[in-house]
């Protein structure tokens, strides 16, 4: 992979840009830091009750709280932990998130006041993807116009995470079609097209995760999480009419 990259630099030098896009589509995955998706974790874990564990134990190995390890998995008397059950260990926990959202080092937080929520209006996609069509069709020199990705199982998977260049470089987004907004705005992108389908569950638990962690983060009240029709002056159906953007912010921090 080092020398893959390094021949690829060697080769940008010589070469245009579009040569080493053309190159690393004919190749395959491996350039992620090229296409701006840092980082890529999955949105849920999944635990096997071992011998001994309470949920207590296994809360505080995971970072997250017993109440939200309960609430996730409706479990009514912690005391009745069956070994061999497995458990949903979402990523609701700040913890989590703030050891797997790290920004590249010595980049400053920008002070964010809104998170906007996106769909893809396509049936499959990855930042990866996104980041090609942003810079080479949209002409967008920083890439990927959002911040995060959340896959829906077509070519990222069901529930995943993807980082943009654009949050570990903590700048501006290029999501909605005023500025203004671009530069104060968190742009999270769920693939899939909400026109026809409904966002798939764990998605959703994703996208709610994520956006608490981020609610937290820069005390942003649910009244600024909004879906991308909802900001003032864009003229757009996105994300999608059976988009849950309603049962959504009841489940968001206030
Ligand atoms: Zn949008």
């Amino acid at each position: 992979m080092v020398c893959l990259l390094l021949v690829c630099r060697l080769m940008k030098k010589f070469f245009p840009a579009s040569f080493l896009f053309y190159l690393l589509l004919v190749i395959g995955p491996g350039g992620d830091q090229v296409f701006g998706a840092a980082k890529h974790f999955p949105g849920v874990l999944t635990y096997r009750v071992r011998k001994g564990d309470s949920l207590w134990l296994i809360a505080h190995r995971y970072g997250v709280t017993v109440e939200e390890l309960a609430r996730v998995n409706k479990i009514e008397d912690p005391s009745l932990l069956r070994e061999g059950r497995e458990l949903r260990i979402t990523m609701a926990n700040y913890d989590y998130f703030d050891k797997h959202l790290q920004v590249k080092p010595k980049v400053k937080l920008r002070d964010w006041k809104y998170i906007v929520i996106h769909h893809s209006a396509t049936d499959t996609g990855n930042s990866k993807r996104f980041d090609y069509f942003h810079r080479k069709i949209r002409h967008m020199p920083r890439g990927m116009a959002y911040h995060f990705v959340i896959g829906n199982g077509k070519g990222l998977g069901d529930g995943d995470i993807e980082l943009g260049s654009r949050w570990t470089l903590q700048q501006p987004g290029g999501h909605v079609r005023q500025n203004k907004y671009n530069n104060i705005a968190l742009g999270i992108c769920l693939v899939g097209n909400s026109e026809k389908n409904l966002p798939t569950k764990k998605q959703i638990a994703s996208l709610i995760d994520l956006v608490r962690y981020l609610q937290l983060k820069f005390s942003i009240p649910r009244g600024r999480v909004l879906g991308h029709r909802e900001v003032p002056g864009e003229r757009t159906k996105c994300p999608g009419r059976l988009f849950p953007l309603r049962s959504i912010r009841s489940k968001i921090l206030p």
